[in-house]
């Protein structure tokens, strides 16, 4: 029997729990909503019964599983804690310690767990198995109500001392921009994340529907506003992209997430702008491709499982 290993997906609004095999293939998976409470011992409850109900079908109880968590940010890999924004009852939750705990509780044997944030998980589950599967090294991008991301070197995971590396959201594109949530000036997210596209519409006179889906609809349909407003935004990804990709030398990046699954109205013109900012050399031929997974996080976490010696 192939190893399996035991993949965590934990966001804001889900949490997915999957034994993954050396294929990819999911042999058992369960998904449930994030518990809306500031209990954080309840949010894990709900983790945990996830995780018991696949652990029942491990087919090697008697060997260390290797485990890989990924989890909205942020996250502090060395250190096996999460304080994810958008799960307010964690703040420095040891979740690698409670995972490793509650697994050797129900198998007799502590397994081994490796830590990410969830752009890094989209990295490894587009290069493992979607979007980045030809290349060695690429950037994944993921475009929703924020902008996270993660790198993927030389068919390894570059996460850095902290595991933060690639924070696209949070670098600056205008050093004189308005101030960040995140106390920095000009960042990429207060142009490109979905909320900040919807919201600089609506300064405009839009008066579409109430989400990134609708503008993006709209622009589609030639609305003049939401075109304006999503080329704006998408000129602020692409110096983000440029900067990343001038910095790490990687041509290859995969955007995925809610608002670029709208498409060629958003990669149209990320990939126009892109012109104006990636020109060395080493850079001016790098490609935007759109994500194909629709799980990419959960396999990215059992990718980062068995990247574990
Ligand atoms: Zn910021």
């Amino acid at each position: 029997m192939s190893e399996q290993v035991l993949a965590i997906d934990i966001g804001g609004t889900k949490i997915a729990v999957a034994l993954v095999n050396r294929d990819g293939g999911l042999i058992r998976q369960t998904v449930r909503p994030t518990p809306r409470t500031a209990d954080g011992g309840e949010v894990f409850d709900s983790v945990a019964e996830a995780i018991t109900s696949v652990l029942a079908h491990v087919t090697h109880p008697d060997r260390p599983l290797r485990v890989g968590v990924g989890s909205a940010g942020p996250v502090n890999g060395p250190a096996g804690t999460i304080s994810p924004v958008n799960i307010g009852a964690w703040r420095n939750f040891e979740i690698s310690a409670r995972v490793v705990a509650l697994v050797k509780e129900e198998l007799g044997v502590a397994p081994h767990v490796a830590l990410a944030g969830d752009g890094h998980c989209f990295a490894l589950g587009e290069h493992w198995l979607g979007a980045g599967e030809d290349v060695d090294s690429m950037v994944g991008m993921v475009l929703s109500t924020g902008v996270g991301g993660g790198a993927v070197l030389d068919n390894k995971l570059f996460a850095g001392r902290t595991g933060n590396t690639v924070h696209l959201g949070h670098i600056s594109v205008n050093a004189w921009g308005p101030k960040c949530v995140c106390g920095c000036h000009g960042c990429v997210e207060m142009y490109a994340r979905g909320p900040a596209l919807v919201a600089a519409a609506r300064d405009q006179g839009w008066s579409g529907g109430d989400d990134a889906k609708a503008l993006t609809d709209d622009a589609r349909a030639g609305d003049p506003i939401a075109s304006a407003v999503i080329d704006h935004g998408m000129r602020a990804l692409a110096a983000g992209i440029a900067t990343t990709a001038t910095e790490l030398d990687v041509r290859t990046f995969v955007l995925g997430g809610g608002v670029a699954k709208a498409g060629e109205v958003i990669f149209a013109p990320l990939r126009r702008h892109l012109r104006d900012f990636a020109v060395l050399d080493y850079v001016v031929d790098l490609e935007v491709r759109p994500a194909i997974l629709d799980n990419a996080g959960l396999l990215g976490a059992a990718a980062l499982a068995f990247s574990q010696e």
